[in-house]
């Protein structure tokens, strides 16, 4: 069951609506290649499973950087 009461607590990624696990700033979700619509100016919030693929996402673009290519 999902309760949908507030929505500034869902994942700010499109097509999901589970609950916020961490905030972080917009520009740094939006720029990692997740799917988080406009820009609101406020901090994007992701669920367990979108800050887990961030993390992926991001961690991908340093080790890319280290390689130098
Ligand atoms: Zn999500």
């Amino acid at each position: 069951m999902v309760e949908r009461s507030d929505v500034s607590r869902t994942c700010s990624v499109i097509g999901c609506d589970k609950d916020v696990e961490r905030s972080i700033a917009f520009k740094k979700v939006d720029d990692s290649g997740l799917d988080v619509g406009e820009d609101s100016g406020r901090k994007a919030g992701l669920c367990k499973e979108h800050y887990r693929e961030y993390k992926k996402l991001t961690k991908k673009d340093r080790v890319l950087e280290n390689i130098g290519r």
